[in-house]
C-alpha cells in the first residue's frame, strides 16, 4: 500500500489539481490548529447550485468532500475550501431581491437601525456582500448615504440600476483601507449571510475595524449553530458555506480584531439565525447588554465549549439517514409514489448523503423557471413545474425546504383530494396531517 506515499511531487500540487481546488491542509481557518475533530462527515457531494442541464446527464460531475470538522481550540465548525470563492461568486445566480419575505425582514431591519441609532443624511452605510442592492436601496429611499461592496458583477450592476452605489470587489482589510482612505468610514457596517461565506475570517472582520467609525456600529446576521444541532439542520451545510458559528465563536473573532458584540437579537431567518452587533472595543460608552450574557451562558451550559458536544452531532445525523430511508422503503414496498417539492440546495446536500435518487423520488417541482427542465447535482432527479404534481397526483410529497413547511402545507393542500400526504424530512421524517 506504500506505493502512494509522497513523492517529492506529489508534496506540491499534482498536475492533476486546477485552480478550483486547494491542496488539503487541515488547519482551522480562524486560529491555525490542526483540526483533528470530525463534526459530521456528509460524504461526497457535488456544490450544491450546480443544477446539470440535460446535455450534461452523460458528462463526468465534480464531488468534493462534505467533511465538516471542529476546531478543539476556538471551536469553529468548518469545512475545508475545495472551491475558490471567485468560481462561486464570479457569476452568481442568487438575487436576494427574488424572496419577499427576506425584503419584508430587510425592510422591518432599515426601520429599526434608523428609529434605534437615529442615522440621517449625515450618516454613512456600507452593506458588505450587498447582492442586487436588496437591502440598501431602503437606506438609499430614506436619502442615507450608502455603499455597497459586492464581489460578484453582475448581480452589483443591478443594485447600480436601482440607485445603490456599489463597489465590485472581495471586502477585505485591503478594500477596507482603499476606501477609508477617502474618508469614508461607515457609521454602520452591515454583513447578512455573508460570514459564513469569507474564506479568511480575520481578514474581513479586520477589514471591519478599519472601516467602522469611532462611535459606528456593525451588524451581522447568520445562522445559529446552536439551532442548527438542535434541530438537526443539516441539510444547511453546503460548500460555499465554510463556517458555521455560536454566538461565543463569533465573539472571539470580533475580540481577536478589538470589536465587542454588545448586543443579539434571535431571529427566525433560515431555520434561526443570530443578529450580532458590534463597535470598537475602546468605545465603553455603549455598553454591553443583558442578551449577550445571557445567550454565552445558554450556550456554555449547553456544552458549546466542550468538544464532545460537537462530536455527538454526527450520530443525530446518522439516525435522520436510516429514518428518511426507512420511511421510503416502506412507502416504495407498498407501492406508493413519491414526488419531492422544491430544488433548494438544502435538498441538494440532503438527497446526496442519503443517496436518494429516482429509484424513491420520481422528481421534484420548483417555481424558479431557471430550475424547471434541469436536474439535481448529484442525483439527477428531473425538475419540474409544479403543475406536474398535481398531473400525476403521487401518494407523498416530500418538503426538501423544511424551512417554508407552513406556506407549502397551504400552497400544497390540494394533494389531500386524491388522498396524497405531505412528508417534511427535517428534524426527523414526519408526515403533516
Ligand atoms: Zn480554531
Amino acid at each position: 500500500m506504500n506505493n502512494m506515499r509522497a513523492t517529492p511531487a506529489m508534496n506540491d500540487r499534482t498536475p492533476l489539481q486546477t485552480e478550483t481546488t486547494v491542496p488539503a491542509r487541515a488547519c482551522c481557518r480562524l486560529c491555525d490548529t490542526v483540526l483533528r475533530h470530525i463534526f459530521v462527515d456528509l460524504g461526497m457531494s457535488p456544490l450544491c447550485e450546480s443544477y446539470v442541464s440535460d446535455e450534461q446527464l452523460n458528462a463526468m460531475e465534480p464531488f468534493y468532500p462534505l467533511c465538516v470538522y471542529v476546531c478543539e481550540n476556538c471551536f469553529l465548525v468548518q469545512l475545508q475550501q475545495y472551491v475558490t470563492p471567485e468560481t462561486i461568486f464570479s457569476d452568481y445566480a442568487y438575487f436576494s431581491s427574488y424572496s419577499d419575505s427576506w425584503l419584508r425582514h430587510v425592510s422591518n431591519y432599515v426601520d429599526t437601525m434608523v428609529e434605534r441609532f437615529g442615522y440621517n443624511d449625515r450618516s454613512f452605510v456600507v452593506e458588505l456582500a450587498s447582492n442586487d442592492g436588496y437591502l440598501l436601496q431602503y437606506f438609499v429611499k430614506r436619502g442615507i448615504p450608502s455603499l455597497g461592496i459586492e464581489p460578484a458583477a453582475n448581480v452589483a450592476d443591478v443594485a447600480v440600476q436601482k440607485g445603490v452605489p456599489t463597489l465590485v470587489k472581495f471586502f477585505g482589510v485591503r478594500t477596507a483601507r482603499e476606501v477609508a482612505s477617502q474618508g469614508k468610514q461607515a457609521d454602520l457596517i452591515i454583513a447578512n449571510n455573508a460570514l459564513a461565506q469569507v474564506p479568511d475570517l480575520n481578514d474581513f472582520v479586520g477589514g471591519m475595524k478599519i472601516l467602522l467609525r469611532p462611535r459606528g456600529v456593525v451588524t451581522v446576521e447568520f445562522p445559529h449553530l446552536m439551532r442548527l444541532m438542535e434541530e438537526n439542520q443539516f441539510d444547511t451545510i453546503y460548500h460555499e458555506h465554510f463556517s458555521y458559528f455560536s454566538f461565543l465563536t463569533a465573539e472571539k473573532i470580533f475580540a481577536a480584531h478589538g470589536l465587542t458584540l454588545f448586543d443579539v437579537d434571535e431571529i427566525p431567518t433560515h431555520g434561526g439565525s443570530l443578529r450580532i452587533y458590534a463597535r470598537h472595543a475602546e468605545e465603553e460608552s455603549i455598553p454591553v447588554g443583558k442578551r449577550v450574557t445571557e445567550l454565552r451562558e445558554r450556550e456554555i451550559a449547553a456544552g458549546f465549549t466542550r468538544i464532545g458536544h460537537y462530536r455527538n452531532f454526527s450520530e443525530k445525523v446518522k439516525e435522520t439517514k436510516r429514518k428518511l430511508l426507512d420511511f421510503l422503503i416502506q412507502a416504495k414496498r407498498e407501492g406508493k409514489s413519491v414526488a419531492g417539492y422544491g430544488a433548494p440546495g438544502k435538498g441538494n446536500t440532503l438527497l446526496n448523503y442519503c443517496g436518494v435518487r429516482t429509484d424513491f423520488l420520481d422528481y421534484t417541482v420548483d417555481r424558479n423557471v431557471h430550475k424547471q427542465g434541469k436536474f439535481l447535482p448529484g442525483t439527477h432527479i428531473p425538475i419540474f413545474h409544479p403543475d406536474r404534481i398535481r398531473e400525476t397526483k403521487p401518494d407523498y410529497v416530500l418538503i426538501l425546504p423544511w424551512n417554508l413547511k407552513d406556506e407549502i402545507r397551504q400552497q400544497m393542500a390540494y394533494v389531500h383530494e386524491w388522498g396524497g400526504k405531505l412528508v417534511v424530512p427535517i428534524p426527523e421524517v414526519e408526515i403533516l396531517s
